[in-house]
Protein backbone atom coordinates (compact mmCIF):
# COMPACT_ATOMS: atom_id res chain seq x y z
CA UNK A 1 0.00 0.00 0.00
CA UNK A 2 1.41 3.77 -0.98
CA UNK A 3 1.98 5.10 1.89
CA UNK A 4 -0.04 8.09 1.40
CA UNK A 5 -3.18 6.13 -0.27
CA UNK A 6 -6.54 6.85 1.85
CA UNK A 7 -6.51 4.02 4.23
CA UNK A 8 -9.22 2.53 6.08
CA UNK A 9 -11.16 4.60 8.60
CA UNK A 10 -9.20 7.62 7.69
CA UNK A 11 -10.20 11.55 8.07
CA UNK A 12 -10.38 12.24 4.54
CA UNK A 13 -13.95 11.54 4.29
CA UNK A 14 -14.57 15.07 5.66
CA UNK A 15 -12.01 16.72 3.39
CA UNK A 16 -12.73 18.34 0.59
CA UNK A 17 -12.56 16.38 -2.33
CA UNK A 18 -9.40 16.53 -4.52
CA UNK A 19 -10.54 18.37 -7.59
CA UNK A 20 -12.90 20.77 -6.00
CA UNK A 21 -11.66 24.13 -7.02
CA UNK A 22 -9.71 26.56 -4.57
CA UNK A 23 -11.45 28.97 -3.14
CA UNK A 24 -9.55 32.37 -5.22
CA UNK A 25 -8.39 33.60 -1.82
CA UNK A 26 -8.43 32.99 2.14
CA UNK A 27 -7.24 34.69 4.96
CA UNK A 28 -4.81 32.20 6.27
CA UNK A 29 -3.50 29.21 4.09
CA UNK A 30 -1.54 25.87 6.13
CA UNK A 31 0.73 23.96 4.51
CA UNK A 32 0.83 20.39 5.96
CA UNK A 33 -1.67 18.70 7.62
CA UNK A 34 0.52 16.76 10.50
CA UNK A 35 0.84 17.53 14.25
CA UNK A 36 1.25 20.61 12.96
CA UNK A 37 -0.92 21.79 10.47
CA UNK A 38 -3.30 20.09 11.92
CA UNK A 39 -3.21 21.82 15.71
CA UNK A 40 -3.33 25.13 13.87
CA UNK A 41 -6.39 24.49 12.16
CA UNK A 42 -7.77 23.16 15.56
CA UNK A 43 -6.19 26.59 17.13
CA UNK A 44 -8.16 28.89 14.31
CA UNK A 45 -10.93 27.07 14.11
CA UNK A 46 -11.35 27.36 18.25
CA UNK A 47 -10.75 30.94 17.72
CA UNK A 48 -13.58 31.66 15.29
CA UNK A 49 -11.19 31.68 12.31
CA UNK A 50 -13.57 30.48 9.23
CA UNK A 51 -11.42 31.90 6.54
CA UNK A 52 -8.58 29.09 6.00
CA UNK A 53 -7.50 26.20 4.40
CA UNK A 54 -5.05 23.08 5.21
CA UNK A 55 -3.69 21.69 1.84
CA UNK A 56 -1.34 18.89 2.01
CA UNK A 57 0.16 16.33 -0.65
CA UNK A 58 -0.77 13.19 0.92
CA UNK A 59 -4.18 11.53 0.54
CA UNK A 60 -4.84 11.67 4.67
CA UNK A 61 -4.08 13.83 7.79
CA UNK A 62 -1.13 12.43 10.11
CA UNK A 63 1.41 13.55 8.07
CA UNK A 64 4.98 12.06 9.79
CA UNK A 65 2.63 9.38 10.97
CA UNK A 66 0.57 8.88 7.79
CA UNK A 67 3.91 8.08 5.89
CA UNK A 68 6.68 6.29 8.49
CA UNK A 69 4.58 2.81 8.44
CA UNK A 70 7.68 0.87 8.89
CA UNK A 71 7.58 -2.42 10.77
CA UNK A 72 8.09 -1.31 14.78
CA UNK A 73 7.44 2.29 14.10
CA UNK A 74 6.74 3.95 17.35
CA UNK A 75 6.94 7.20 18.78
CA UNK A 76 10.42 7.81 21.18
CA UNK A 77 8.87 10.22 23.52
CA UNK A 78 5.44 8.41 25.79
CA UNK A 79 2.48 9.15 24.11
CA UNK A 80 1.31 10.68 27.19
CA UNK A 81 3.26 13.81 26.69
CA UNK A 82 3.69 13.51 22.84
CA UNK A 83 0.03 13.98 21.70
CA UNK A 84 -2.15 17.43 21.96
CA UNK A 85 -2.81 18.77 25.17
CA UNK A 86 -6.06 19.34 24.06
CA UNK A 87 -6.75 15.94 23.02
CA UNK A 88 -5.82 13.76 26.17
CA UNK A 89 -6.61 9.88 24.64
CA UNK A 90 -7.25 7.37 27.34
CA UNK A 91 -7.07 4.57 24.77
CA UNK A 92 -3.23 4.65 24.58
CA UNK A 93 -2.36 0.63 24.59
CA UNK A 94 1.07 1.72 25.92
CA UNK A 95 3.62 3.87 26.99
CA UNK A 96 5.71 4.38 23.58
CA UNK A 97 2.82 3.97 20.99
CA UNK A 98 3.02 2.09 17.92
CA UNK A 99 2.48 3.95 14.70
CA UNK A 100 -0.87 2.78 13.70
CA UNK A 101 -2.24 4.03 17.28
CA UNK A 102 -0.66 7.76 16.37
CA UNK A 103 -2.18 7.92 13.45
CA UNK A 104 -5.73 6.44 14.35
CA UNK A 105 -5.49 9.28 16.66
CA UNK A 106 -4.73 11.99 14.46
CA UNK A 107 -7.30 10.90 12.27
CA UNK A 108 -10.02 10.87 15.48
CA UNK A 109 -8.96 13.92 16.28
CA UNK A 110 -9.12 15.83 13.18
CA UNK A 111 -12.55 14.01 12.66
CA UNK A 112 -14.05 15.39 15.96
CA UNK A 113 -12.77 18.36 15.61
CA UNK A 114 -15.11 19.72 13.08
CA UNK A 115 -12.38 21.25 11.02
CA UNK A 116 -11.85 18.95 8.14
CA UNK A 117 -13.74 20.65 5.45
CA UNK A 118 -11.22 23.02 5.66
CA UNK A 119 -8.85 20.70 4.44
CA UNK A 120 -7.36 19.83 0.88
CA UNK A 121 -5.66 16.57 0.76
CA UNK A 122 -3.37 15.32 -2.37
CA UNK A 123 -2.72 18.70 -3.25
CA UNK A 124 1.09 19.54 -3.61
CA UNK A 125 1.95 23.34 -3.16
CA UNK A 126 4.38 24.63 -5.67
CA UNK A 127 4.95 28.07 -5.01
CA UNK A 128 4.55 30.63 -2.45
CA UNK A 129 5.16 33.78 -3.83
CA UNK A 130 4.70 37.00 -2.07
CA UNK A 131 3.09 40.20 -4.08
CA UNK A 132 4.10 43.51 -2.41
CA UNK A 133 1.50 45.62 -3.92
CA UNK A 134 -1.67 43.52 -2.74
CA UNK A 135 -0.09 42.81 0.41
CA UNK A 136 -0.50 39.08 -0.11
CA UNK A 137 0.72 35.67 -0.91
CA UNK A 138 0.22 34.11 -4.51
CA UNK A 139 0.20 30.46 -3.96
CA UNK A 140 0.50 27.88 -6.98
CA UNK A 141 -0.71 24.10 -6.21
CA UNK A 142 -1.32 21.50 -8.23
CA UNK A 143 -5.13 21.82 -7.91
CA UNK A 144 -4.78 25.40 -9.26
CA UNK A 145 -4.10 28.69 -7.43
CA UNK A 146 -5.00 30.86 -4.59
CA UNK A 147 -4.13 33.44 -2.38
CA UNK A 148 -3.80 34.06 0.95
CA UNK A 149 -2.90 37.21 3.86
CA UNK A 150 -1.37 34.44 5.61
CA UNK A 151 1.13 31.44 4.91
CA UNK A 152 1.72 28.92 7.82
CA UNK A 153 4.42 26.41 6.62
CA UNK A 154 3.91 23.05 8.81
CA UNK A 155 5.57 21.17 5.94
CA UNK A 156 7.57 18.74 8.65
CA UNK A 157 11.19 19.05 9.87
CA UNK A 158 11.21 14.94 9.03
CA UNK A 159 9.19 15.00 5.95
CA UNK A 160 11.26 14.92 3.19
CA UNK A 161 13.58 11.13 2.86
CA UNK A 162 17.28 12.00 2.01
CA UNK A 163 18.31 8.89 -0.13
CA UNK A 164 22.32 8.16 0.11
CA UNK A 165 24.75 8.82 -2.59
CA UNK A 166 25.88 5.66 -2.99
CA UNK A 167 27.38 4.84 -6.77
CA UNK A 168 25.56 2.20 -8.81
CA UNK A 169 22.31 2.33 -6.15
CA UNK A 170 19.84 2.55 -9.32
CA UNK A 171 21.12 -0.14 -10.92
CA UNK A 172 19.85 -2.43 -8.31
CA UNK A 173 17.76 -5.15 -9.43
CA UNK A 174 15.65 -6.37 -6.00
CA UNK A 175 13.37 -4.11 -3.72
CA UNK A 176 14.73 -0.12 -2.96
CA UNK A 177 13.07 2.02 -0.54
CA UNK A 178 13.13 4.35 2.26
CA UNK A 179 11.84 3.73 5.72
CA UNK A 180 9.57 6.69 5.46
CA UNK A 181 8.08 5.15 2.32
CA UNK A 182 7.79 1.51 3.08
CA UNK A 183 6.70 -0.87 0.33
CA UNK A 184 3.71 -2.88 1.92
CA UNK A 185 4.14 -5.32 -1.26
CA UNK A 186 7.53 -6.13 -1.37
CA UNK A 187 7.59 -9.29 0.76
CA UNK A 188 10.52 -9.72 2.89
CA UNK A 189 9.90 -12.93 4.44
CA UNK A 190 12.69 -15.47 4.00
CA UNK A 191 14.67 -13.12 2.09
CA UNK A 192 18.50 -11.60 2.41
CA UNK A 193 18.08 -8.00 3.20
CA UNK A 194 20.55 -4.77 3.99
CA UNK A 195 19.15 -1.89 6.15
CA UNK A 196 21.57 0.83 5.37
CA UNK A 197 21.99 3.25 8.81
CA UNK A 198 21.33 3.09 12.53
CA UNK A 199 19.47 6.17 13.38
CA UNK A 200 15.91 6.66 15.13
CA UNK A 201 14.26 4.53 12.37
CA UNK A 202 16.88 2.05 11.52
CA UNK A 203 16.80 0.44 15.51
CA UNK A 204 13.01 -0.22 15.12
CA UNK A 205 12.91 -1.55 11.74
CA UNK A 206 16.26 -3.93 12.76
CA UNK A 207 14.36 -6.12 15.27
CA UNK A 208 11.43 -6.93 13.54
CA UNK A 209 13.08 -7.53 10.45
CA UNK A 210 15.24 -9.97 12.09
CA UNK A 211 11.98 -12.08 12.86
CA UNK A 212 11.24 -12.46 9.26
CA UNK A 213 14.23 -12.21 7.08
CA UNK A 214 16.79 -14.95 6.23
CA UNK A 215 19.58 -12.91 6.76
CA UNK A 216 20.03 -9.44 7.36
CA UNK A 217 23.48 -6.86 6.62
CA UNK A 218 23.05 -3.73 9.23
CA UNK A 219 25.20 -0.92 7.78
CA UNK A 220 26.65 1.41 10.19
CA UNK A 221 28.34 4.35 9.93
CA UNK A 222 28.43 5.77 13.35
CA UNK A 223 27.34 3.51 16.44
CA UNK A 224 24.75 5.07 18.43
CA UNK A 225 23.88 5.93 22.04
CA UNK A 226 21.16 3.32 22.63
CA UNK A 227 19.29 3.56 26.05
CA UNK A 228 16.81 1.19 27.68
CA UNK A 229 13.57 1.54 26.23
CA UNK A 230 10.86 1.87 29.33
CA UNK A 231 8.12 0.48 27.71
CA UNK A 232 4.87 -1.04 28.97
CA UNK A 233 1.62 -1.97 28.05
CA UNK A 234 -1.47 -0.19 30.66
CA UNK A 235 -3.08 -2.04 32.32
CA UNK A 236 -7.39 -2.79 31.62
CA UNK A 237 -7.44 -0.47 35.27
CA UNK A 238 -4.92 1.88 34.29
CA UNK A 239 -7.10 2.48 30.96
CA UNK A 240 -10.21 3.32 32.37
CA UNK A 241 -8.87 5.53 35.11
CA UNK A 242 -7.68 7.47 32.18
CA UNK A 243 -10.80 7.37 31.06
CA UNK A 244 -12.86 8.29 34.13
CA UNK A 245 -10.70 9.59 36.50
CA UNK A 246 -10.34 14.15 35.79
CA UNK A 247 -6.85 15.01 35.45
CA UNK A 248 -5.16 11.63 35.59
CA UNK A 249 -3.62 11.85 32.03
CA UNK A 250 -2.45 15.43 32.98
CA UNK A 251 -0.76 14.16 36.02
CA UNK A 252 1.34 11.31 34.04
CA UNK A 253 2.08 13.88 31.21
CA UNK A 254 2.98 16.67 33.48
CA UNK A 255 5.44 13.98 35.50
CA UNK A 256 6.88 12.71 32.22
CA UNK A 257 7.49 16.73 31.07
CA UNK A 258 9.47 17.65 33.70
CA UNK A 259 11.08 14.09 33.90
CA UNK A 260 12.45 15.09 30.57
CA UNK A 261 13.36 18.92 31.03
CA UNK A 262 15.87 17.21 33.53
CA UNK A 263 17.74 15.74 30.64
CA UNK A 264 18.19 19.23 29.49
CA UNK A 265 21.58 20.50 31.64
CA UNK A 266 23.29 17.39 30.18
CA UNK A 267 22.79 18.40 26.77
CA UNK A 268 23.68 22.42 27.38
CA UNK A 269 25.38 22.53 30.45
CA UNK A 270 27.88 19.80 30.78
CA UNK A 271 28.37 16.06 29.61
CA UNK A 272 29.30 15.43 32.78
CA UNK A 273 26.04 15.84 34.00
CA UNK A 274 24.73 13.02 31.43
CA UNK A 275 27.33 10.61 33.16
CA UNK A 276 24.61 8.12 34.39
CA UNK A 277 22.73 8.02 30.94
CA UNK A 278 26.28 7.29 29.58
CA UNK A 279 26.96 4.27 32.00
CA UNK A 280 23.32 3.17 31.45
CA UNK A 281 23.61 2.68 27.91
CA UNK A 282 27.38 1.38 28.22
CA UNK A 283 25.08 -1.46 30.66
CA UNK A 284 22.68 -1.59 27.80
CA UNK A 285 25.49 -3.10 25.63
CA UNK A 286 27.22 -5.16 28.52
CA UNK A 287 23.89 -7.14 28.81
CA UNK A 288 22.96 -7.85 25.65
CA UNK A 289 26.53 -8.25 23.73
CA UNK A 290 29.23 -10.48 24.55
CA UNK A 291 31.19 -10.70 21.81
CA UNK A 292 33.97 -8.51 22.33
CA UNK A 293 34.26 -7.09 18.41
CA UNK A 294 30.35 -6.63 18.43
CA UNK A 295 30.81 -4.60 21.80
CA UNK A 296 33.24 -2.56 20.03
CA UNK A 297 31.82 -1.87 17.21
CA UNK A 298 28.40 -0.82 19.04
CA UNK A 299 29.82 1.52 21.26
CA UNK A 300 30.03 5.13 20.16
CA UNK A 301 33.48 7.39 19.95
CA UNK A 302 31.78 10.74 20.63
CA UNK A 303 29.65 11.87 23.94
CA UNK A 304 26.11 11.04 24.73
CA UNK A 305 23.57 13.16 23.77
CA UNK A 306 25.55 14.70 20.30
CA UNK A 307 23.68 12.74 18.16
CA UNK A 308 20.05 11.67 19.00
CA UNK A 309 19.79 9.47 21.84
CA UNK A 310 17.95 6.37 20.77
CA UNK A 311 15.97 3.99 22.85
CA UNK A 312 15.78 0.37 22.29
CA UNK A 313 15.43 -3.09 24.48
CA UNK A 314 15.78 -5.60 21.06
CA UNK A 315 18.28 -3.51 19.08
CA UNK A 316 21.44 -4.81 20.63
CA UNK A 317 20.12 -8.36 21.31
CA UNK A 318 19.05 -8.40 17.39
CA UNK A 319 22.40 -8.07 16.54
CA UNK A 320 23.96 -10.32 18.59
CA UNK A 321 22.19 -12.98 16.64
CA UNK A 322 24.00 -15.19 13.98
CA UNK A 323 21.42 -14.65 10.98
CA UNK A 324 22.22 -10.83 11.43
CA UNK A 325 25.59 -8.73 10.62
CA UNK A 326 26.59 -5.16 11.72
CA UNK A 327 28.68 -4.12 8.91
CA UNK A 328 31.26 -0.83 9.63
CA UNK A 329 32.94 -0.91 6.29
CA UNK A 330 31.95 1.80 4.58
CA UNK A 331 30.00 1.05 1.34
CA UNK A 332 31.54 1.85 -1.59
CA UNK A 333 28.93 0.70 -4.25
CA UNK A 334 25.74 -1.29 -4.74
CA UNK A 335 25.81 -3.60 -7.72
CA UNK A 336 22.47 -5.22 -9.08
CA UNK A 337 22.30 -7.49 -6.44
CA UNK A 338 24.88 -6.87 -3.68
CA UNK A 339 26.54 -4.44 -1.41
CA UNK A 340 29.97 -3.45 -2.10
CA UNK A 341 32.33 -2.12 1.31
CA UNK A 342 35.62 -0.54 1.23
CA UNK A 343 37.61 -3.90 2.39
CA UNK A 344 36.43 -5.38 -1.13
CA UNK A 345 33.27 -7.37 0.21
CA UNK A 346 30.84 -8.05 -2.04
CA UNK A 347 27.34 -9.18 0.20
CA UNK A 348 24.39 -10.36 -1.87
CA UNK A 349 20.83 -9.11 -1.14
CA UNK A 350 16.96 -9.62 -2.28
CA UNK A 351 16.17 -6.01 -1.12
CA UNK A 352 17.52 -3.14 0.49
CA UNK A 353 15.95 -0.63 3.50
CA UNK A 354 17.01 2.92 3.23
CA UNK A 355 16.89 4.45 6.83
CA UNK A 356 19.55 7.45 6.13
CA UNK A 357 16.82 9.77 7.40
CA UNK A 358 15.86 13.10 6.19
CA UNK A 359 16.21 16.59 4.15
CA UNK A 360 16.22 18.57 7.44
CA UNK A 361 19.32 21.51 7.28
CA UNK A 362 17.97 22.41 3.51
CA UNK A 363 14.05 22.12 4.29
CA UNK A 364 12.15 21.25 0.73
CA UNK A 365 9.55 24.12 1.58
CA UNK A 366 12.29 26.91 1.46
CA UNK A 367 12.58 26.16 -2.44
CA UNK A 368 9.32 26.81 -3.07
CA UNK A 369 8.38 30.37 -1.22
CA UNK A 370 9.82 33.72 -2.77
CA UNK A 371 9.78 36.37 -0.41
CA UNK A 372 9.88 40.62 -0.50
CA UNK A 373 13.19 40.92 -2.63
CA UNK A 374 12.27 38.20 -4.76
CA UNK A 375 14.92 35.78 -3.43
CA UNK A 376 13.66 32.31 -2.44
CA UNK A 377 13.63 31.51 1.50
CA UNK A 378 16.31 28.70 -0.10
CA UNK A 379 18.33 31.31 -1.24
CA UNK A 380 18.41 33.68 2.04
CA UNK A 381 19.29 30.87 3.77
CA UNK A 382 21.91 29.65 1.94
CA UNK A 383 23.75 32.40 1.58
CA UNK A 384 22.51 33.92 5.47
CA UNK A 385 22.42 30.28 7.22
CA UNK A 386 19.09 28.93 7.92
CA UNK A 387 17.41 31.29 10.58
CA UNK A 388 14.08 32.74 11.72
CA UNK A 389 12.84 35.10 14.83
CA UNK A 390 11.61 32.75 17.30
CA UNK A 391 11.59 29.62 15.46
CA UNK A 392 8.94 31.18 13.40
CA UNK A 393 8.72 33.78 11.22
CA UNK A 394 11.18 35.30 8.48
CA UNK A 395 12.42 39.03 8.04
CA UNK A 396 11.65 39.58 3.96
CA UNK A 397 8.86 37.23 4.19
CA UNK A 398 6.02 39.30 5.69
CA UNK A 399 2.95 37.19 7.18
CA UNK A 400 4.72 33.91 6.69
CA UNK A 401 4.81 31.31 10.02
CA UNK A 402 6.87 28.49 10.06
CA UNK A 403 5.78 25.86 12.44
CA UNK A 404 8.66 23.56 13.59
CA UNK A 405 11.21 25.88 11.93
CA UNK A 406 14.68 26.88 12.55
CA UNK A 407 16.26 25.78 15.77
CA UNK A 408 13.26 24.18 17.32
CA UNK A 409 13.73 20.86 17.05
CA UNK A 410 14.60 18.71 20.63
CA UNK A 411 17.03 16.34 21.44
CA UNK A 412 15.02 15.28 24.81
CA UNK A 413 11.07 16.01 24.09
CA UNK A 414 7.93 15.99 22.71
CA UNK A 415 7.50 18.11 19.67
CA UNK A 416 4.05 18.47 19.97
CA UNK A 417 5.02 21.19 22.82
CA UNK A 418 7.00 23.26 20.92
CA UNK A 419 3.90 23.21 17.88
CA UNK A 420 1.43 24.01 20.41
CA UNK A 421 3.71 27.39 21.41
CA UNK A 422 4.30 28.01 18.13
CA UNK A 423 0.63 27.92 16.93
CA UNK A 424 -0.52 30.23 20.20
CA UNK A 425 2.09 32.31 18.67
CA UNK A 426 0.75 32.54 15.43
CA UNK A 427 -3.09 32.75 17.10
CA UNK A 428 -1.69 35.77 18.95
CA UNK A 429 0.09 37.20 15.66
CA UNK A 430 -3.52 37.08 13.73
CA UNK A 431 -5.51 38.50 16.71
CA UNK A 432 -3.07 41.55 16.92
CA UNK A 433 -2.81 42.04 13.19
CA UNK A 434 -6.78 42.17 13.55
CA UNK A 435 -6.80 44.43 16.51
CA UNK A 436 -4.39 46.82 14.74
CA UNK A 437 -5.71 46.55 11.54
CA UNK A 438 -2.90 45.44 10.15
CA UNK A 439 -1.95 44.53 6.59
CA UNK A 440 1.68 42.48 7.31
CA UNK A 441 4.04 41.82 9.80
CA UNK A 442 7.53 41.01 9.56
CA UNK A 443 10.44 40.72 12.32
CA UNK A 444 12.44 42.94 12.29
CA UNK A 445 16.19 42.44 10.90
CA UNK A 446 17.83 43.56 14.46
CA UNK A 447 15.21 41.51 16.34
CA UNK A 448 15.82 38.18 14.06
CA UNK A 449 19.69 38.83 14.17
CA UNK A 450 19.56 38.98 18.18
CA UNK A 451 17.71 36.02 18.50
CA UNK A 452 19.92 34.00 16.63
CA UNK A 453 23.10 35.58 18.02
CA UNK A 454 22.08 34.16 21.62
CA UNK A 455 20.77 30.86 20.08
CA UNK A 456 24.41 30.35 18.45
CA UNK A 457 26.03 31.50 20.95
CA UNK A 458 24.27 29.04 23.75
CA UNK A 459 24.78 26.43 21.23
CA UNK A 460 28.48 26.90 21.37
CA UNK A 461 28.73 25.36 24.25
CA UNK A 462 26.13 22.69 23.92
CA UNK A 463 27.12 18.70 23.42
CA UNK A 464 25.47 18.61 19.93
CA UNK A 465 28.74 21.47 18.60
CA UNK A 466 31.28 19.94 21.00
CA UNK A 467 30.51 16.46 21.15
CA UNK A 468 32.82 14.89 18.81
CA UNK A 469 30.18 13.43 16.09
CA UNK A 470 28.63 14.77 13.37
CA UNK A 471 24.81 14.69 12.74
CA UNK A 472 22.15 16.25 10.75
CA UNK A 473 21.75 18.65 13.67
CA UNK A 474 24.57 20.80 11.88
CA UNK A 475 24.47 22.53 8.54
CA UNK A 476 27.47 22.14 6.17
CA UNK A 477 28.80 25.07 7.90
CA UNK A 478 28.83 23.38 11.13
CA UNK A 479 25.98 25.43 12.28
CA UNK A 480 23.20 24.25 14.65
CA UNK A 481 20.37 25.23 12.95
CA UNK A 482 17.95 22.49 14.29
CA UNK A 483 18.15 22.77 17.56
CA UNK A 484 16.54 24.77 20.41
CA UNK A 485 19.17 25.18 22.73
CA UNK A 486 17.13 25.55 26.58
CA UNK A 487 14.14 24.25 27.90
CA UNK A 488 10.93 23.60 26.39
CA UNK A 489 9.19 25.98 28.62
CA UNK A 490 11.37 28.93 28.09
CA UNK A 491 10.52 28.72 24.35
CA UNK A 492 6.89 28.47 25.33
CA UNK A 493 7.86 31.44 27.51
CA UNK A 494 9.26 33.13 24.55
CA UNK A 495 6.59 32.64 22.41
CA UNK A 496 3.36 33.09 24.90
CA UNK A 497 2.80 36.81 23.34
CA UNK A 498 2.78 38.03 19.94
CA UNK A 499 5.66 40.98 20.65
CA UNK A 500 4.60 43.43 17.97
CA UNK A 501 7.37 45.67 18.87
CA UNK A 502 10.06 43.36 17.10
CA UNK A 503 8.01 43.13 13.96
CA UNK A 504 7.58 45.68 10.69
CA UNK A 505 4.07 46.50 10.15
CA UNK A 506 1.41 47.47 7.66
CA UNK A 507 -1.16 49.24 8.08
CA UNK A 508 -4.15 47.97 6.14
CA UNK A 509 -5.65 51.83 5.62
CA UNK A 510 -1.69 52.61 4.23
CA UNK A 511 -2.18 49.38 1.24
CA UNK A 512 -3.71 51.56 -1.15
CA UNK A 513 -2.14 54.99 -0.79
CA UNK A 514 1.35 53.06 -1.19
CA UNK A 515 2.87 49.96 -3.41
CA UNK A 516 5.82 49.95 -1.11
CA UNK A 517 4.28 50.53 2.08
CA UNK A 518 5.88 48.72 4.56
CA UNK A 519 9.60 49.99 3.50
CA UNK A 520 7.93 53.22 4.82
CA UNK A 521 7.04 51.45 8.40
CA UNK A 522 10.97 50.21 8.61
CA UNK A 523 12.08 52.76 10.76
CA UNK A 524 15.01 50.72 12.05
CA UNK A 525 17.77 50.37 9.60
CA UNK A 526 19.53 47.67 10.94
CA UNK A 527 21.62 44.94 8.91
CA UNK A 528 20.53 41.31 9.17
C1 LIG B 1 9.76 7.97 12.36
C2 LIG B 1 9.62 9.23 13.16
C3 LIG B 1 9.36 9.16 14.51
C4 LIG B 1 9.23 10.32 15.26
N1 LIG B 1 8.98 10.21 16.59
C5 LIG B 1 8.87 11.33 17.32
C6 LIG B 1 8.61 11.26 18.73
O1 LIG B 1 8.51 10.19 19.31
N2 LIG B 1 8.53 12.42 19.42
C7 LIG B 1 8.67 13.64 18.81
O2 LIG B 1 8.58 14.66 19.49
N3 LIG B 1 8.88 13.73 17.49
C8 LIG B 1 8.99 12.62 16.74
N4 LIG B 1 9.23 12.72 15.39
C9 LIG B 1 9.29 14.05 14.77
C10 LIG B 1 7.95 14.37 14.08
O3 LIG B 1 8.21 14.65 12.76
C11 LIG B 1 7.22 15.49 14.78
O4 LIG B 1 6.98 15.12 16.12
C12 LIG B 1 5.85 15.86 14.19
O5 LIG B 1 5.15 14.75 13.75
C13 LIG B 1 6.02 16.86 13.09
O6 LIG B 1 4.76 17.31 12.68
P1 LIG B 1 4.65 18.37 11.50
O7 LIG B 1 3.21 18.61 11.29
O8 LIG B 1 5.52 19.52 11.79
O9 LIG B 1 5.31 17.66 10.24
P2 LIG B 1 4.89 16.36 9.45
O10 LIG B 1 4.22 15.39 10.33
O11 LIG B 1 6.12 15.92 8.73
O12 LIG B 1 3.81 16.87 8.40
C14 LIG B 1 4.17 17.69 7.32
C15 LIG B 1 3.11 17.56 6.24
O13 LIG B 1 3.36 18.55 5.25
C16 LIG B 1 3.05 17.99 3.99
N5 LIG B 1 3.79 18.73 2.96
C17 LIG B 1 5.12 18.95 2.88
N6 LIG B 1 5.41 19.69 1.80
C18 LIG B 1 4.24 19.94 1.18
C19 LIG B 1 3.88 20.65 -0.01
N7 LIG B 1 4.80 21.27 -0.78
N8 LIG B 1 2.58 20.69 -0.36
C20 LIG B 1 1.63 20.09 0.39
N9 LIG B 1 1.91 19.40 1.53
C21 LIG B 1 3.19 19.34 1.91
C22 LIG B 1 3.52 16.54 4.10
O14 LIG B 1 2.86 15.72 3.17
C23 LIG B 1 3.14 16.22 5.55
O15 LIG B 1 1.86 15.63 5.64
C24 LIG B 1 9.37 11.58 14.63
C25 LIG B 1 9.66 11.65 13.27
C26 LIG B 1 9.79 10.49 12.54
C27 LIG B 1 10.10 10.60 11.07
Amino acid sequence: MPSSAPTAGNARGGARPTGRPLPAHVRVLVVGAGFGGLGTAIRLHGAGERDFLVVDKGHDVGGTWRDNTYPGAACDVPSQLYSFSFAPNPTWSRSFSPQPEIQAYLQRVARESGVLDRFVLGTTVLDIRWDDARARWEVETSAGAVSADVVVTASGGLSEPRMPDIDGIEDFAGDLFHSARWNHDADLTGKRVAVIGTGASAIQIVPELAKQVAHLDVYQRTAPWVMPRRDRAYTRAEKLAFRFVPGLQKVYRTAIYWGRETFVPGFTVSAKLAAPAKKMALANIDHAISDPDLRRKVTPSFEIGCKRILISNDYYPVLARDHVDLVTDPIVKVTGNAVVTADGQEREVDAIVVATGFHTTEQPIADHVTGRDGRTLAETWRADGMAAYKGTTIHGFPNLFQIVGPNTGLGHSSMVFIIESQVAYVLDALRTMRQHDLATVQPRADAQHRWNADLQRRLERTVWNTGGCSSWYLDSHGRNTTLWPRTTFTFRKQLARFDLDAYVTTPRAGLARSTDSTRTHDTKKVSA
